[in-house]
């Protein structure tokens, strides 16, 4: 969305200065340049001002100053959006990336997130108490932009998704007043802040539920692309029987130059399960490298980090499939055959055990269901092949929709529009559209998958 551009007024400036503690960067400042960039390096937006808010204060202030003015904000936790929700030019951008701490309660075996911290930053705090939670599987991504949407990682079958295991929350919502939230407080709040994204309020907090677990049996194991097929059916076969401990990806991608398919693997349960199941996706012929093993968590964690540079161009499509018959394996295939540049990849994720049974009406996240999302994602660097990856990625989603692809999860759309918002949402968007009229009827939050207030 865009707006225009506002530049503020000096005694503007001076009133938002003069009410917060932090930074605020206008295009004049040495660091404003670095401090407008998201992980997406196709996203290229100014905003009015970034206030690099370092305290609940400071972005109370800053809601209040906004709306007090009559403008718009967006909120950036770890800059992950891939439409680059996080900056939108001419608004003001509240920047949370300085507010990072991640504080554990190993008596409560509780963890709590300021909201700009990242999983990286969240895994090593836990890490050093044994201690684990559902979360992201690139370290660079935000602890509160992923759980706000849902959060989907490598323990989701055991623990359920990031947003299940929250307990409370602290947020400064559309009138800029802080609001505590839990089951017992502001419930509705509570509610909608699980799955709904950032339609609600600045999460300035995030607590966790914290589980025991130091290592896990899993990796990588690499095959040539001629073994696409018996790979993919054997990954269809066994994930459609995983255990809750298990959680598996499958990839297309390109390594040093070669097409190649790949299984990433995490078994969180006892070791010599963990060995034997995740044997059982090694294929007789020869792999490239099987990486799998024994490993602590935090290295699982950041294991594909490398297939996730920042600053290179991104575009996601990531449609659903109830399932992977033979013939929808055929076309993930086929397709994956003209990946537009070597670093484009296709991932296949199996969402499934605890993250599924949920009942839908416990969270406002919408998909309660075992199902695969899968995501086709072109990058490039060189600008000129944008409308050339964009085209291979909508016509492959295209082909997939043949297979009853219609939904999508709500942390992986783009500007998909609100038809795609809305269905990710499923039976929980109506009255997540009467909580948002509810709590912010102006749709002061709107830099986002956007849930518009019901008429
Ligand atoms: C490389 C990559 C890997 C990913 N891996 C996973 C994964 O494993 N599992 C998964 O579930 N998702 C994953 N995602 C999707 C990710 O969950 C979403 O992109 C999410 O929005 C990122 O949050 P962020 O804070 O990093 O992003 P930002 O761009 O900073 O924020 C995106 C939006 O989230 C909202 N938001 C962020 N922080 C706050 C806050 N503190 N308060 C209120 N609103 C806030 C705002 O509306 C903001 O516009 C991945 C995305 C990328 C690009």
């Amino acid at each position: 969305m865009s707006e225009p551009i506002q530049d503020l007024s000096q005694s503007q400036l001076a009133r938002l200065r003069g009410g917060v503690r932090c930074q605020v960067l206008t295009k004049d400042d040495p660091q404003y340049e670095s401090s407008r960039h998201v992980w997406n390096g196709m996203i290229d937006r100014r905003p009015s001002v970034v206030v690099r808010a370092v305290s609940i204060a400071d972005v109370m202030h800053t809601v209040r100053f906004a709306r007090a003015e009559g403008l718009a904000a967006s909120v950036k936790g770890g800059g992950h959006s891939v439409a680059g929700k996080a900056v939108a030019d001419g608004a003001m951008m509240i920047d949370l990336s300085l507010m990072h701490s991640v504080q554990i309660d190993p008596s409560r075996r509780s963890a709590l997130a300021q909201g700009g911290a990242t999983w990286g930053e969240f895994d090593r705090e836990c890490e050093t108490l044994g201690l684990v939670t559902t979360g992201g599987v690139i370290s660079s991504t935000g602890v509160c932009g992923l759980t706000l949407g849902g959060g989907i990682g490598w323990l989701m079958g055991k623990h359920g998704l990031s947003c299940d295991n929250v307990i409370s929350a602290d947020l400064v919502n559309a009138e800029g007043n802080h609001v505590s939230v839990s089951p017992e407080r502001n419930e509705e709040l509570f509610w909608a802040i699980r799955g709904g994204g950032g339609n609600f309020g600045i999460v300035t907090a995030l607590e966790f539920r914290l589980h025991e677990l130091l290592s896990v049996h899993g990796g990588i194991i690499l095959y040539p692309r001629s073994s696409a097929v018996s790979l993919l059916r054997r990954y269809r076969d066994l994930t459609a029987n995983a255990p809750d401990d298990l959680t598996a990806y499958a990839a297309l991608l390109i390594g040093h130059g070669n097409p190649m398919v790949a299984i990433a693997l995490c078994h969180s349960g006892p070791e010599a399960d963990g060995a034997a199941v995740c044997a059982q996706f090694q294929l007789s012929s020869a792999p490239v490298a099987d990486m799998v093993g024994r490993k602590r968590y935090t290295e699982i964690q950041t294991m594909l980090d490398f297939t996730a540079p920042a600053g290179l161009h991104y575009y996601f499509k990531c449609p659903f499939l109830r399932e992977l018959s033979d013939e929808a394996i055929t076309a993930i295939i086929a397709h994956s055959e003209n990946l537009p540049t070597e670093q484009s990849q296709v991932v296949i994720e199996h969402m499934h055990g605890a993250a599924s049974r949920m009942p839908v009406e416990q969270t406002a996240f919408g998909l309660r269901r075992v199902h695969y999302s899968i995501n086709i994602m072109p990058a490039w660097s060189d600008p000129s092949l944008a409308d050339k990856c964009l085209a291979w990625a909508q016509s492959f989603a295209s082909v997939l929709s043949a297979f009853g692809a219609s939904d999508a999860y709500v942390n992986y759309l783009g500007d998909e529009g609100p038809s795609m918002v809305k269905a990710s949402y499923g039976a929980n968007y109506a009255r997540l559209a009467a909580l948002k009229r509810k709590f912010d009827p102006d749709n002061f939050f709107r830099f986002n998958q956007n849930i518009p207030p019901a008429d």
